[in-house]
């Protein structure tokens, strides 16, 4: 599905304004929408009609006053604060004289400042609060005096509803660098904007609810966007179905570089995660010790055991049987629990310099490659990075901070420099692909938030890749399926008590419904 960016977004309003419905219809529509939205989740209570619509002087403080007007009409207590100053828009101003016909409150305290108590007052007081304040045309910081109002809306009980992007929150970057309204929901209108899915912006939109007014398919076709997030339909079409007439070979030979002496789980959990997310064979090379400990573990994938250094790691020793190996593999996982000195660094190397198959590199792979990331440069095959934050840091030299600010600039700007498949993982986990496209991913909780839920999914890109799915939409659908398998698995473990291995268990219904 895509995502549109302030731009777009503008260009959409274009296009339905050019097919016969003109802006200040939109913002009746938009405003519609939302008092809709407020109605209905008003039914489990319906004597709390104390509403405060906090506007500003744009055209989402427009959209604020259609809301202010109709939550009116059906008998609700209604007032409306314009913290900054009245409407300047003239749709706004319309809006606005439309409303000064009906018993609202209207309170102007910035030109009026008696009316400051008495807003902060209704605020305290209010049942629901809606934010228009702002839209996509935020920029900047929210300072004075709109931060005054921010606070008491934090301090309220009430229901807050933000109107298209919580006011505080950049719509194209996600950014939130000052005060930013905390939403129970967001009502957005034609599509998903960026905001809606990257962190930190993403935490402040509460559920979200997109109403499409009066977008069209046919509109969407004509409006270019490099962004995306993934829904089960769209990533169900990527599965072909397993033809009657085929056998292993047909879905892919995966090799496995992973685990080292004291380190096996996150060798066990990519592994079995590959095998049932539909690999043919399942290769796992791991060093002599680790691999004892595995065979008690592990019965589907061949193990082979290989040289291994002082260290339990893998040793220089084994690159020429794992290069042979290579050769004849549709896809290599390299990286989970395998250790991170000079022995397992040769070892990347050799598989970096020797690859004709899509390279996946998650945990100790990435760590191993952040010593000579020059190797990614000009890699010979598709090269897929899996990194956590902690991970993206060693990789960039960025500090995690600056990271998780601006998660997708910083994605972005990697693959500029590197022609790799990026993951950045955590909430909202932001895929980059090589030809710059990006995608947003809205599955998965924070019952994920425990070691070994990177291990399955880096074992669920390799699967997917190995049976030939085109890289970038193998690598998508394993992201979007690895949160579902979290989504679905918390309903039956709790998100306290669900565990890495219990999103593997979550495969099999995942795939019923795939191959329906
Ligand atoms: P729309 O949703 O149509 O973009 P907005 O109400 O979001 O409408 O338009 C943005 C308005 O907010 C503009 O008037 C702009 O000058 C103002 N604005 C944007 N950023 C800030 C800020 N950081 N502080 C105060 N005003 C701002
Ligand atoms: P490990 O290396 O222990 O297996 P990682 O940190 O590499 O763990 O991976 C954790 C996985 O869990 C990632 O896919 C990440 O996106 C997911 N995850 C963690 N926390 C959350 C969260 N709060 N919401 C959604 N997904 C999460
Ligand atoms: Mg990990």
């Amino acid at each position: 599905m895509n995502i549109y960016n302030a731009k777009q977004t503008r260009q959409i309003e274009a296009a339905i304004a050019a097919a016969g419905t003109d802006y200040l219809q939109m913002m009746e529509q938009a405003g519609q929408a939302v008092a809709r939205n407020i109605l209905c989740q008003s039914t489990t209570n319906p004597d709390q009609t104390k509403a405060v619509i906090l506007c500003g002087q744009g055209n989402n403080g427009g959209d604020g006053l259609v809301v202010a007007r109709r939550l009116c009409q059906e008998g609700w207590e209604v007032s409306v604060v314009f913290p900054g100053g009245l409407s300047k828009t003239p749709d706004s101003i319309h809006m606005l004289e439309r409303l000064k016909a009906l018993s609202v409150s209207i309170l102007d305290p910035l030109n009026s400042p008696n009316e400051k108590e008495n807003a902060f007052s209704l605020i305290r007081s209010a049942h629901w609060i809606v934010d228009a304040l702002f839209g996509i045309g935020f920029h900047g910081i929210i300072g004075e005096p709109y931060d005054e109002y921010i606070k008491a809306v934090e301090e309220s009980k009430a229901t807050v509803v933000a109107i298209d992007i919580p006011s505080g929150a950049h719509c194209d970057t996600g950014l939130v660098q000052g005060p930013c309204i905390q939403a129970d929901h967001t009502v957005t209108f034609f599509s998903h904007k960026p905001a809606h899915l990257i962190y930190p912006a993403a935490q402040y939109c509460g559920k979200l609810k997109v109403e499409p007014l009066s977008f069209t398919h046919q509109m969407e076709a004509s409006i270019e966007t490099m962004q995306h997030t993934p829904v089960f339909e769209e990533v169900k079409n990527w599965f072909p179905s397993r033809h009657p007439n085929s056998h292993k070979g047909s879905f892919g030979k995966l090799l496995c570089i992973c685990g080292k002496a004291g380190m096996t789980g996150a060798a066990e959990l990519s592994a079995k995660a590959a095998m049932r997310c539909g690999a043919g064979l399942t290769y796992l090379m791991t060093p002599k010790d680790a691999c004892t400990a595995l065979s008690c573990k592990l019965t589907e994938p061949v193990l082979i055991p290989l040289s291994q250094s002082s260290e339990g790691t893998l040793s220089h020793q084994s690159i020429p049987t794992i290069l042979e190996q290579l050769s004849s593999t549709s896809a290599c996982l390299i990286g989970c629990g395998m250790g991170d000195n000079a022995q397992t660094q040769a070892v990347l190397d050799a598989v970096l310099q020797h690859a004709k198959c899509p390279v996946i590199i998650d945990a100790d792979g990435i760590n191993a490659l952040s010593h000579h990331i020059d190797r990614l440069k000009e890699p010979t095959a598709p090269v897929i990075l899996t990194p956590h934050p902690g991970e993206m840091s060693r990789l960039t030299g960025k500090s995690i901070a600056e990271i998780q600010e601006n998660r997708l600039q910083t994605a972005m700007e990697f693959v500029q420099e590197y022609p790799v498949t990026l993951v950045l993982k955590g909430a909202g986990t932001i895929i980059a692909l090589p030809d710059g496209h990006i995608w947003i991913n809205s599955t998965g909780n924070p019952g994920m938030a425990k070691g070994g839920s990177g291990d399955v999914l880096a074992g669920m890109i390799s699967a997917f890749v190995a049976q030939g799915i085109e890289v970038g939409n193998a690598v998508v659908a394993a992201v979007y399926l690895h949160g579902l398998a979290g989504d679905r698995g918390v309903q039956h473990f709790s998100q306290h008590a669900m565990l890495a291995s219990d999103l593997i268990s979550m495969l099999p219904g995942i795939f019923l419904d795939l191959e329906k």
